[in-house]
C-alpha cells in the first residue's frame, strides 16, 4: 500500500467493482487500486457454506441499511442488506443466477441508452460465466436439469452450477392457465416453471462470490492493489471550472484520512445504496439538498438518488407430507400477466388509466425533481413490457425444507419509486433511504395475486397430494377467497425488502433524469463513472447479480478494456 497514485481507482470491491478491476488490470501497463470498507471473507463460513444463507445477516459484513418508516406499508422501518467485504453483496446473497427477460434489457435502449440491448449484452453475460455441466458432478441429482449451451459461457471466471430437480411440472400444467416448463430461463425468455443455476463452485461445494471468481486467482498481479478496511469519503476534484476528478479521500484502517490520486478515472462501485450518497458527498447532486449540509455544488444534477426501485418479498408456508433433508432444491415459476391475473385484460386496462396519476404522485412526492411526463413514459414502457411483451409479472420460489414447503414471492416490476439522499456531511452517517414500498396500488395487487397463485398451486394435483395445510398465514388469518383488502395487512406487516435496489444513479439521457450516460460516465464530469446496480434504469425480472456482472463486463465507450 505504498503507492498514492494510480491510473484507475475503483471504489467498492463488490460484485461490479471486482469485474472492472479484473478487466482493467488485464492490461499490464495499467495500475488499478480498489478501495473496500470491509475485509476478506475467504475463510468466513457464513460466506462459504452453500447452505448458510442468512448466517451473515447482522454480522459485521452486513451493512444492514435502514429505510425510513414506510408510510404506505405498515409504517415501520425495513432493513436492506448489502455485503461489506471483498466481494461485496455477492458474499452474502442467495447465489441465484437468473438474468432478465430480453425485452426488459431492450427497453434500456428504448429510453436512449445506445447499444444496451439483450443481443449486445448476451456475450457479456457469457463472458464472465464458467457453467459447470451438472452431468460432471454425479453427487448432484441432475435429473431433469436442462440448459441450452447457446446461452452459456464455459471459460469465464465465475463458476455456476445447476440446482436440484423435482417435479412440480405436472401441477403447473393443470392450472387454469397452464405454466409451461422452461428448460433454460437464462436465454432471454423467463416465463414458465424452471430450475436455475447458482453461483457455486461445484467441486469444492463453496460459494462462488466475486472475490473468488474475479480477484483471488489474479491477486498477484503487481498492477492491481486492494486496500481493505478503507472507507471512501468523497471524490476530490482538480482546481478549475470543469469537474475533473483528481482522486478519492479515504479513511484508512488506522484512522488516518488521506487522498489517493487517480490519473485517469474514479469508478464508483459501492452499490445502489451508497454510490448516490458518495456523489452527493462529492458535490454532485441536488443543490437544495447539498446546501443543507454546507456541501458546495460541483455539478448540479438533481436526480442523483431519485428513481430508487426495489421489490417486496413475502412468503407462504405449508406442511409437507414428505421430509426433505440435506437438500436445498429451489423451483422457480415466472407467470406472465395472462397466467397470474384471471382477468388480465381488465387489469391492464385499469392500470393504463391510472398511469398518469401514478406519474403525478411519484413526481410530487419528490418535489417534481423527476418529471411526471418522464415517469409516465417509463411507466408506459413498463406497462407494455407486462401486457404486450408478456414479461413475468411475479417470481415464485418454492423450497422444500425439512417437513415443510417454504415459498417466497414478489411482484417483479413494482411501479412505486422512492429516493436515497445523504443526511449529513459526515461520510459515515446513515443516509435517508425511502423506497416508498406499496405507494401505488398495482404493486399490492400483484403481490396479492402472487399469493393467490401459490394457494392455487398447492390445491392442484399431483403436487397437492404431497402438501399439507397452509401454516402461514393460514386460512384463519387470510380467508380463502379474500380480496386485496383481506390480504393487505398480512402482506404489509410481513414483507421484507427483496434486496434488489436499483436506479439511484440511473443510466438515461440527462433530459429525462439520467445521472450517467450510456458509457456510465456521470454527466458533467470527464472521468467519473458508476458501474454498479445503481445504473440499471429499470428493474429486471431475474435476480440482480447476473445483470450486474454483465453490465460491468460490457465494453462501452471509454471502458478502458
Ligand atoms: P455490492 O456487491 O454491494 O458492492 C459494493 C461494495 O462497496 C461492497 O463491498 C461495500 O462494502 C463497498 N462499499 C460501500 N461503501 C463504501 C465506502 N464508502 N468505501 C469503501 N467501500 C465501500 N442477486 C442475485 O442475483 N441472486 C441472489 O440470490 C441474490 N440474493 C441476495 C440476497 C441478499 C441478502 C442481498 C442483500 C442481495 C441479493 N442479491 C441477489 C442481489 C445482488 O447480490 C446485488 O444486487 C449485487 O451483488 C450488487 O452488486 P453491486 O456491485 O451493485 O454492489
Amino acid at each position: 500500500t505504498s503507492h498514492s497514485t494510480y491510473d484507475y481507482i475503483i471504489v467498492g470491491s463488490g460484485t461490479s467493482g471486482l469485474v472492472v478491476a479484473n478487466r482493467l488490470s488485464e492490461q499490464k501497463n495499467t495500475t488499478v487500486l480498489v478501495i473496500e470498507a470491509g475485509g476478506s471473507v475467504y475463510n468466513n463460513p457464513n460466506v462459504t457454506d452453500t447452505l448458510g444463507y442468512g448466517k451473515a445477516f447482522d454480522t459485521d459484513i452486513d451493512w444492514a441499511y435502514k429505510t425510513t418508516d414506510q408510510e404506505y406499508a405498515s409504517g415501520t422501518q425495513q432493513t436492506v442488506r448489502a455485503g461489506k467485504a471483498l466481494g461485496g453483496t455477492s458474499t452474502i446473497n442467495g447465489m441465484v443466477y437468473l438474468r432478465a427477460q430480453a425485452a426488459q434489457i431492450d427497453a434500456w435502449e428504448t429510453v436512449g441508452n445506445k447499444g444496451w440491448n439483450w443481443k449486445n449484452m448476451l456475450p457479456y453475460f457469457k463472458k464472465s460465466e464458467q457453467f459447470q455441466d451438472p452431468a460432471q458432478y454425479p453427487f448432484l441429482d441432475g435429473s431433469g436439469v436442462a440448459f441450452d449451451p447457446a446461452y452459456h459461457g464455459f471459460t469465464g471466471p465465475l463458476k455456476l452450477n445447476d440446482g436440484l430437480a423435482q417435479k412440480l411440472n405436472a401441477t403447473y400444467q393443470k392450472l387454469e392457465v397452464p405454466v409451461q416448463y422452461n428448460p433454460d430461463p437464462n436465454g432471454g425468455d423467463m416465463v414458465g416453471y424452471s430450475l436455475f443455476p447458482m453461483t457455486v463452485h461445484s467441486e469444492l461445494n463453496i460459494r462462488e462470490d466475486a472475490a473468488r471468481a474475479f480477484y483471488y486467482p489474479y491477486h498477484n498481479r503487481t498492477n492491481l492493489h486492494v486496500w481493505l478496511h478503507t472507507h471512501a469519503n468523497k471524490i476530490t476534484w482538480k482546481d478549475g471550472h470543469n469537474a475533473v476528478a483528481s482522486g478519492v479521500e479515504v479513511t484508512l484502517s488506522n484512522g488516518t484520512t488521506t487522498v489517493v490520486k487517480a490519473t485517469r478515472e474514479v469508478i464508483l462501485a459501492t452499490g445502489a445504496l451508497k454510490s448516490p450518497v458518495l456523489l452527493e458527498l462529492s458535490g454532485v447532486g441536488n443543490p437544495d439538498i447539498l446546501s443543507k449540509y454546507k456541501i458546495t455544488t460541483k455539478i448540479n444534477l438533481p436526480t442523483v438518488g431519485e428513481n430508487l426501485q426495489d421489490q417486496m418479498n413475502n412468503g407462504l408456508q405449508f406442511d409437507s407430507k414428505t421430509s426433505y433433508y440435506n437438500k436445498s432444491a429451489d423451483y422457480v415459476s415466472y407467470p406472465s400477466a395472462a397466467q397470474l391475473f384471471p382477468n388480465s385484460t381488465a387489469v391492464g386496462a385499469e392500470l393504463l388509466r391510472k398511469l398518469p396519476a401514478y406519474a403525478a404522485q411519484v413526481a410530487s412526492a419528490n418535489g417534481n425533481i423527476t418529471k411526471a411526463r418522464d415517469l409516465y413514459h417509463f411507466f408506459k414502457i413498463q406497462w407494455n413490457l407486462i401486457f404486450k411483451y408478456g414479461i413475468p409479472v411475479a417470481e415464485i420460489l418454492l423450497e422444500p425444507s425439512g417437513t415443510m414447503y417454504d415459498t417466497e414471492y414478489w411482484g417483479s416490476v413494482p411501479f412505486s419509486r422512492g429516493s436515497i439522499h445523504l443526511s449529513s456531511a459526515d461520510p459515515t452517517a446513515a443516509a435517508v433511504i425511502d423506497p416508498k414500498y406499496f405507494m401505488l396500488d398495482f404493486d399490492l395487487h400483484a403481490q396479492v395475486q402472487a399469493a393467490r397463485f401459490i394457494r392455487e398451486v398447492f390445491k392442484t394435483k399431483p403436487f397437492a397430494d404431497m402438501a399439507g395445510a397452509e401454516t402461514s398465514p393460514g386460512l384463519s388469518t387470510v380467508a380463502a377467497g379474500a380480496n386485496d383488502e383481506g390480504w393487505a395487512d398480512f402482506i404489509k406487516d410481513n414483507f421484507r425488502s427483496n434486496f434488489h435496489p436499483i436506479s439511484t444513479v440511473a443510466m438515461m439521457p440527462k433530459e429525462i433524469g439520467g445521472v450517467v450516460d450510456s458509457s456510465l460516465k456521470v454527466y458533467g464530469t470527464s472521468n467519473v463513472r458508476v458501474v454498479d446496480a445503481s445504473v440499471l434504469p429499470f428493474q429486471v425480472c431475474g435476480h440482480l447479480q447476473s445483470t450486474v456482472y454483465a453490465v460491468a463486463e460490457l465494453k462501452r465507450e471509454g471502458s478502458g478494456y
